[in-house]
């Protein structure tokens, strides 16, 4: 049977309590205990694929085709599982599932409420995980900050379980944050005891405080918060800011919080094993000699908007034993005659997915900058759309070409619904989501990545390449590297006389992981850091006669 690890925030959101959850997850599976997470998001969404990347971030897409929270990625990246749609419980699909079931009259007449009606669909949810995923330990984090009216429910349902599957079985984490008074110069503990307060009136007492601050916490402030919020000493975990988030884990460990959860839970591990990460933390601090790429996007401003892409170039950046120079280009500063000279200092080019036509000019102003200059690019998803615009003007000779769902009515739609797609109005579920076969073609630059076929990588988009363009793309030098087994779908593609231009449809940035970075972002990265640096060029030699 599995035991449970509930996670909650207190005091404010963004303390880290994803990251804390996805460490947890390292040092339990470090001492070979089977780990899975999950995360109950409080808001009425079904599924966060229809919120705008500014409210919330990325959409992490699991192998499955769940849309789920950025968060997911981090559980994935860190426990190194792959997650599916059980892991994504939002109370949008509660609720939707209460009612539907109401609707059927599976309830006989009876009053529907909160408790036992909500509560008891959100812990089958806890059980159904448990069962699917067979492991040792689900960790389940509990978003938003205790005290939000939306994750009662959820509160209520994590505190009904400890009876369900008795005290030796669960535990509660709460992690807070301390915040520091400048005035004073020191760190105050009471929002952590309000926060704590609030927690034991719905009837949970953490077993562990994880405290997150940006400066060390003394004996003096472990002890008072042990005393106040009724923890054990040494169960009163500093996390204090570190410089990269895969450092936490071992931050963690060092606190004796792996050993705490083992004796806590009476798990039988192996002993610890975290060599790999301190590899991999030693890896990241040592200074390294940069490759400094440009992200054009529209969602710059959010930089979460686009954590994946990061996390993948961070991946393929270590693979390589470089460091990462990430310059964030707002796409629409490249629009119009807008200034194109940002990009003169870059040796790669990356073009990441997004929705609507905002920036899409800039970006395919990036990419024929990047093809007119040999600069290494890729393309993800919308980026592969806008490299496909962007060559097919060049090629066809127009400026018209586009997709549809730019301009409706382009002469030259060479990225378009297909034809049984057509008629789709509805914004909510009708995406290609999820891992989809990509065969890949001999000698082309994704099969020389990835080394193997048919490979399956995660998709979330509508659009696709229309394939009347290819004949005619293909002679002037497009390549599919990537279809469909059916043929039906470019899925990759390539520029032909370039060191290396490659788009895909699908997210290649999903399943990167330390370690191991997708392949095609290590060779995107493996070509870009052969392109010298602007003023890295070799002087002219000089002879004695100039
Ligand atoms: N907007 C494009 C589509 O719907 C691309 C989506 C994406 O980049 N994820 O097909």
């Amino acid at each position: 049977m599995s035991k449970y690890i509930f996670v909650t925030g207190g005091v404010v959101s963004s303390v880290g309590k994803g990251i804390t959850v996805a460490s947890i997850g390292t040092i339990l599976k470090s001492r070979q205990i089977s780990v899975t997470a999950q995360k109950l998001d409080p808001y009425l969404n079904v599924d966060p694929g229809t919120m705008s990347p500014y409210q919330h971030g990325e959409v992490f897409v699991t192998q499955d085709g769940a849309e789920t929270d950025l968060d997911l990625g981090n559980y994935e990246r860190f426990i190194d599982v792959n997650l599916t749609t059980e892991s994504s419980v939002t109370s949008g699909q509660i609720y939707s599932e209460v009612i539907a079931k109401e609707r059927r009259g599976d309830f006989l007449g009876g009053t529907i409420q909160v408790v036992p009606h909500v509560t008891s669909e959100i812990k089958d949810r806890f059980k159904r995980l448990a069962e699917k995923s067979k492991a040792d330990v689900v960790i389940i984090e509990v978003g938003g900050t205790v005290g939000d009216i939306e994750g009662l429910p959820f509160l209520e349902a994590a505190r009904q379980m400890r009876n369900e599957v008795g005290r030796d079985n669960i535990l509660y984490v709460h992690v807070t944050l301390l915040p520091y008074l400048n005035s004073t110069k020191e760190l105050k503990t009471k929002p952590t005891q309000h926060s704590v307060n609030e927690l034991r009136r719905i009837g949970i007492q953490p077993d562990i405080i994880a405290c997150r601050s940006d400066y060390p916490i003394s004996e003096e402030i472990r002890n008072k918060i042990s005393l106040f919020c009724d923890v054990e000493r040494k169960a009163v975990i500093p996390l204090t800011t570190v410089s990269t988030i895969y450092e936490v884990p071992l931050v963690l460990e060092e606190e004796g919080l792996g050993q705490l959860i083992v004796d806590k839970m009476k798990l039988k591990p192996r002993p610890p094993d975290l060599s790999q990460w301190q590899e991999l933390v030693n890896l990241i601090k040592t200074p390294r000699e940069p490759v400094k790429i440009a992200l054009v996007g529209k969602y710059v401003e959010l930089q979460d908007a686009y954590f994946s892409v990061r996390e993948a170039l961070q991946h393929a950046i270590l693979h390589h034993g470089r460091d990462l120079e990430l310059i964030w280009v707002p796409s629409e500063t490249l629009e119009n005659s807008g200034d194109v000279s940002v990009l003169r200092s870059v040796q790669g080019i990356i073009v990441p997915g997004g929705f609507g036509i905002r920036g899409i000019e800039g970006m395919v102003r990036a990419a024929t900058y990047a093809r007119e200059n040999k600069i290494p690019y890729l393309g993800l998803c919308l980026g592969m759309h806008v490299m496909v615009i962007e060559f097919s003007r060049y090629a066809l000779g127009s400026n018209e070409a586009n997709s549809t769902e730019f301009n409706a009515d382009t002469r030259y739609p060479v990225i378009d619904f297909l034809p049984d797609q057509k008629g789709q109005k509805i914004k909510g579920g009708t995406m290609r989501l999820g891992n989809y076969p990509c065969e890949l073609v001999n000698g082309s630059r994704a099969a020389q990545a990835y080394g193997q076929s048919p490979i399956y990588e995660r998709h979330r988009h509508r659009y696709e390449f229309n394939n009347e363009y290819r004949q005619r793309l293909e002679k002037a030098g497009m390549v599919y590297s990537g279809l469909s087994p059916d043929g039906r779908l470019v899925e990759v593609c390539e520029i032909a006389d370039h060191p290396w231009m490659l788009a895909s449809q699908f997210h290649p940035e999903f399943t990167s992981r330390p370690g191991h970075p997708n392949p095609l972002f290590r060779d995107f990265i493996g070509a870009a850091k052969n392109v010298l640096r602007e003023g890295a060029q070799p002087p002219l030699p000089l002879s004695s006669n100039l």
